[in-house]
């Protein structure tokens, strides 16, 4: 069969990886001629808006998915009207707009930062006002890795906030302002769910970041506990149930000091946080992602190597930022497991990631702090 995918970065280029195997063949469409997933399954090259380009993409083609979530309304809608499309385009309306999302998590019984919409500057300073600072001013739509979003830590900060994220456009903004929420980390979770309605969840991992960027992921998330799992996995459940999601789907969380929980943006895509699982897991997202559109059974998202009911392994994933290190240099490292997406080197861009597992934390240790050595080294970042 083959698997349409709208968007051809690094996640459409590790799902041809695991699709292979299974005998699934990939087609992605994305404007660049050079895109990462390029060298790993059919290109068509084309803008997703582009009427000739989606209907050379969708000839033949059993299902479809996307790994980036912007992908224009118009274009997801023209392609339910002429192949099978999971995850549902409601999935993508909702993650597309971060006000849709926080409705969407509060109406489910799922806590997210206090927030409000803004879309003028006397909005923003009322919103301000309401929240109390410091908060953040955030596009609605199309931010990523920190981008289109402003601290505001004082009021004086309002018009300053408005220019950053709104620049020198006039008119109205589609914005939202959240209040600062002090958190002691990042977990997310990925369940993953099937045509027929089965659901499964990785181990909840958790996330570092460094300049708004992912730098390094940890699964299963330290001393997280059974209870803290479970709550993790009810929440993403009752959101994948809520939205009859089919494949995979990220939430990702702040957890606070206190022990509460608030939702802060869900992926309706396989994501970075994720990686670890082609090495760590039994079955990755990327597989499960395509098993679950293609309707086929899914595969277990238990640690690697994990007895029936014994703890599991853990993993640890490094994401390879701005500039590359040598190859070699990472490969020297025991059991260091290593990605490239085939981009070329540029400040905040990420170019591949290294994934490290082991029976223990413990077992970790060692080749964590090499890993982290030979990227500082390479002097990567944002
Ligand atoms: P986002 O694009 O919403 O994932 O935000 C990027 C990063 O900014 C998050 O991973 C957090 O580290 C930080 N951040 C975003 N929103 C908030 C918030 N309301 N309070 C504190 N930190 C935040």
């Amino acid at each position: 069969m083959i698997v349409g995918v709208l968007g051809g970065g690094q996640l459409g280029r590790m799902m041809a990886l695991a699709g292979l195997p299974l005998g699934l063949r990939l087609r992605f469409l994305d404007p660049d001629p050079g895109c990462p997933a390029a060298e790993a399954g059919e290109l068509i090259v084309g803008r997703y808006d582009e009427p000739a380009a989606l209907q050379r993409f969708v000839r033949g083609v059993g299902v479809a998915t996307y790994e980036f979530e912007n992908v224009p309304a118009a274009a997801a809608r023209w392609l339910t009207e002429h192949v099978a499309v999971f995850p549902p385009q409601n999935a993508l309306a909702v993650a597309q707009d971060r006000v849709l999302e926080k409705r969407c998590f509060r109406s489910l019984g799922i806590g997210t930062a206090e927030f409000e919409e803004v879309d003028t500057l006397g909005g923003l300073a009322a919103a301000v006002d309401k929240l109390g600072t410091p908060c953040v001013l955030k596009t609605r739509r199309f931010g990523y890795d920190g981008k289109g979003q402003a601290v505001i830590r004082t009021p004086s900060d309002v018009r300053g906030a408005w220019d950053a994220v709104v620049g020198t456009r006039t008119g109205d903004a589609d914005l939202e302002l959240e209040a600062m929420v002090e958190f002691d980390r990042e977990l997310s979770i990925i369940g993953v769910r099937g045509r027929d309605g089965r659901m499964a969840f990785y181990p909840a991992i958790e996330n570092s970041h460094s300049g708004g960027i992912l730098s390094f992921s940890v699964a299963p998330a330290p001393g997280l506990g059974e209870a803290r799992q479970q709550e993790l996995e009810r929440a993403c459940g009752r959101v994948m149930e809520h939205l009859d999601y089919v494949g995979v789907l990220t939430i990702e969380f702040f957890e606070l000091a206190g022990g509460g929980l608030l939702a802060n943006e869900m992926a309706p895509r396989v994501h970075n946080s994720g990686h670890w699982s082609i090495e760590g897991a039994e079955c990755s997202q990327f597989e499960n992602h395509l098993r679950a559109v293609c309707g086929l059974p899914l595969g277990s998202t238990r640690m690697a190597g994990s007895e029936t009911d014994g703890p599991g392994g853990v993993s640890m994933m490094f994401n390879i930022v701005g500039r590359a290190p040598a190859s070699r240099e990472i490969l020297a490292i025991p059991g260091a497991r290593l990605h490239m997406y085939g981009k070329a080197e540029r400040a905040g861009r990420k170019l591949g990631h290294v994934t490290l597992c082991a029976d223990t934390f413990a077992g970790l240790q060692r080749r964590a702090a090499a890993v982290r050595s030979v990227l500082e080294r390479a002097g990567g970042r944002p």
